[in-house]
């Protein structure tokens, strides 16, 4: 019972490793440059989130790729300003550690 726990969070952290690997190896491809332009010129200068037209935008997966969103797919992309990407990005990376501290949890729960 003890032993159930520990392989279930050693894959959580090899699966975290991954993504994390994958994610920058990705962002510098030109895959990703193509992406990211074809994403910006549809926003037309315009923050898809707050509407502001005179911030520098960038080009953000709608549906993040480590969850299962479309990564070469135009139509999970928007473009945001800083400040507004910024905000996304902490309340993902909040709920995702959120959801890493439960699943850490739920072995130690049932024993
Ligand atoms: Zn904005």
């Amino acid at each position: 019972m003890r032993t159930i726990g520990q392989p279930l969070r050693d894959q959580a952290r090899r699966t975290l490793t991954t993504v994390v690997e994958g994610r920058d190896s990705y962002y510098d491809s030109a895959e990703h440059r193509a992406w990211s332009r074809e994403v910006l010129r549809r926003a037309a200068g315009m923050c898809a989130s707050c509407g502001a037209q005179d911030r520098r935008l960038v080009a953000d997966h709608r549906v993040e790729i480590r969850d299962g969103g479309s990564r070469a797919d135009p139509g999970n992309g928007q473009a945001l300003c800083s400040p507004c990407h910024g905000r996304k990005t902490a309340a993902e990376r909040a709920r995702r550690h959120a959801m890493v501290k439960i699943r850490g949890k739920r072995p130690e729960a049932g024993v």
